[in-house]
């Protein structure tokens, strides 16, 4: 495995393996890895010739200063475990290096990057955006893997391509979860023992709506999730939408789309946790 920090040893690396026509993947991260990641990683290894896992930690799309500069970096560890992982190529630039110049760039994407945490991290899309293009422009992959923990992200990702018509295919991976059903997140390092005890109650509230869902309305079923969640003094809903899984429009009807996917963010404590789910 080599670990590689600037865009043109990569991109020398990447054109002897793209002359003898190996096929490349890329699954970008901002590091602290864990089985999630990994999960990722070992799918890419298994569809590639060629596997680079990017290692960065974006300022551009942390709208909060503090979330920034206390964000986990443990690029040592992170190594081993893609070296485990059967990864060929760990990308780890600095920031001067992916940012010699401010990225100005301003992208729209229309609903899917406005509405739910569009709508409550501003510029977080926009960052996203920013990031992704230059990973993409550096390593040119045939396959990119992205979570679908970050559910909305995909969709986001999904339109960058198309508005860039970028020849990547993105690949959606479910969602890795502890035993107890939490999702996997670098995040869930900050939550205290007490609160790690109550964090598996989003998943399985989650789940259990999908049988309440049965005979009840969208909104029904919102509230069923919120009050349940809500009723702990230690979580705190900062919302619940229930939308097309493609387009990310609310709906208000079951009948209005074959692919709903309820999306939350909870603060648990003060730790802000994603997840969501297929109805
Ligand atoms: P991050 O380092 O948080 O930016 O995540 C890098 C990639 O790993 C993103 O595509 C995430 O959606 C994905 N990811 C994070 N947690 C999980 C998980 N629990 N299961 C599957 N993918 C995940």
């Amino acid at each position: 495995m080599k670990i590689v920090n600037s865009i043109q040893e990569l991109k020398q690396i990447l054109a002897g393996e793209k002359r003898e026509n190996k096929r490349i993947g890329l699954v970008p991260t901002m590091g602290a890895l864990h089985a999630g990641h990994l999960s990722l990683v070992k799918r890419c290894v298994a569809e590639n010739d060629v596997c680079v896992v990017s290692v960065f930690v974006n300022p551009t799309q942390f709208n909060d200063k503090h979330d920034l500069e206390t964000y986990p970096r443990t690029l040592e560890k992170d190594c081993a475990l893609l070296e485990t992982a059967g990864c060929h190529i760990v990308f780890a630039p600095t920031v001067e290096e992916m940012y010699p110049q401010p990225d100005t760039r301003t992208f729209d994407f229309g609903t899917v990057s406005n509405v739910m945490e569009g709508a409550r991290r501003p510029g977080h899309f926009n960052g996203v955006a920013q990031i992704v293009s230059k990973l993409f422009y550096a390593v040119e992959p045939d396959n990119a893997y992205f979570g679908e923990k970050d559910f909305q992200q995909i969709a986001v990702i999904r339109a960058l391509v198309k508005q860039l018509q970028l020849p990547v295919h993105i690949h959606a991976c479910p969602i890795l979860r502890e035993a107890d059903g939490l999702a996997l997140s670098s995040r869930n390092t900050r939550l205290t023992p007490a609160l790690r005890q109550k964090a598996p109650l989003i998943a399985r509230t989650l789940k259990e709506s999908i049988t309440f869902a049965a005979g009840k309305s969208v909104q029904e079923t919102i509230d069923y999730v919120v009050n349940t969640l809500n009723s702990d003094p230690d979580l705190r809903v900062e919302y619940y939408e229930i939308v097309d899984g493609n387009t990310l429009e609310s709906i208000r009807e079951w009948s209005d789309t074959d692919y709903a996917v309820g999306c939350i963010t909870v603060y648990c404590g003060e730790v802000r946790l994603i997840d969501n789910i297929k109805y």
